[in-house]
């Protein structure tokens, strides 16, 4: 017979947190709670994932396996870059930028400058790639004997997905909410319960209140082979946190930790703010993100990966960017009270006003 299931992603974050309490306190619905584990959340997320277990019940935990691309892409290496490499590469236009719904793809410049080595050149999201003068053999074979010796799957999604793709996601290329949310639900949810003949309502805890996009959604859709269910879409931020109360149930601690959001930490959306305080915080989040930085790098063909976009992707990379996080406006000068606020962290910071 065909059953509903209503199937909640969980993120650990407090609007997932407050649909899960409002459909199983108040609704009194059988939700199905899913989260997609990226392995890079904070351990408190971890920690808090079991402490909702513990008040609501199970929840399904998921992970991208990215074994099998990165042995196709070792394969790949092996046979292709040596000869990509030793290629000289004509100057050329190229984005990052991903078409999705709210953007659509710009069309390519026209113009072409004189002199093909030019650097630093922008038009709108396109960016000027210089030529480069093809490598020698003995360069190449370097690179592609680097690239090997990581290109190995280590079992953690988000720096597995990096080595394969060797870079980071970024904001105009956020290919890891696909790969590491929505292609795994897809995959190891979905299909299994529509094989099985189900009939599949996705509930989303997106909310009006937080981007224009999100404004325009409405509250129930047909999605692709499922439909889709968004019951917080006209709360407010305080009703989020007013239903952990009502029903006796602690949000994300990370929340009096100084964090907006909970999510990958850090995620590649990060503010200047949110850098901030996770380098104050967290600094053991940092030196991670910089040791996957010197990993993918090696699985790069230019040697160049920095989670957050840095020139030709080289410098000191996130480290860079805490230092930038220091600064006045404007990115330049060492803001003192900044300096002082990042050694003397207080115990308790809210920007919900979760503190007492
Ligand atoms: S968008 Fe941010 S939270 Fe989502 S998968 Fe990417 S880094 Fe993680």
């Amino acid at each position: 017979m065909n059953k509903t299931v209503n199937v909640l992603s969980v993120s650990g974050g407090k609007d997932s947190a407050a649909m899960w309490i409002y459909a199983t306190k108040e609704l009194d619905v059988e939700v199905l709670p899913v989260f997609a584990d990226t392995g890079h959340e904070h351990p408190l997320t971890y920690e808090y994932l079991n402490y909702l277990e513990q008040q609501l019940g199970p929840i399904k935990r998921v992970k991208a396996d990215f074994t099998e691309r990165i042995a196709r892409k070792r394969i790949y290496v092996q046979n292709h870059w040596t000869r990509k490499l030793t290629l000289d590469v004509e100057g050329h236009w190229y984005t990052e930028r991903i078409e999705d719904d709210e953007t659509e793809r710009e069309p390519v410049p026209k113009w072409e400058p004189e002199d093909k080595a030019v650097e630093g050149l922008k038009i709108g999201g396109w960016i000027w790639q210089p030529f480069q003068k093809g490598m020698t053999e003995t360069e190449a074979t370097f690179v592609v004997e680097r690239a090997l010796t990581v290109l190995h799957p280590t079992g953690i999604p988000f720096l597995d997905l990096c080595l394969w793709k060797g870079r980071f996601p970024s904001t105009k290329a956020r290919f890891c909410t696909q790969f590491l949310k929505v292609e795994v639900i897809q995959e190891q949810v979905y299909e299994p319960l529509l094989l099985e003949g189900n009939d599949i309502v996705s509930w989303q805890g997106v909310r009006a209140e937080e981007s224009r996009a999100r404004a325009n959604l409405p509250e129930r859709e047909d999605g692709k082979g499922f439909s889709v269910y968004r019951p917080l879409i006209h709360w407010k931020v305080d009703d989020v946190f007013e239903m952990h109360r009502r029903h006796g149930i602690d949000p994300n601690p990370l929340y009096k930790l100084g964090m907006g959001r909970v999510g990958c930490m850090p995620c590649i959306n990060c503010s200047k703010s949110e850098l901030f305080e996770i380098a104050r915080r967290f600094p053991e989040e940092i030196a991670r993100v910089a040791e996957w930085e010197q990993l993918v790098k090696l699985a790069s063909k230019r040697g160049a990966a920095t989670f957050f976009p840095t020139a030709h992707g080289q410098g000191n990379g996130i480290h860079e960017w805490v230092d930038w996080s220091k600064t006045s406006y404007g990115g330049k000068q060492l803001d003192l009270v900044k300096a002082i606020e990042f050694e003397n962290v207080p115990a308790c910071s809210s920007a919900y006003g979760l503190c007492e």
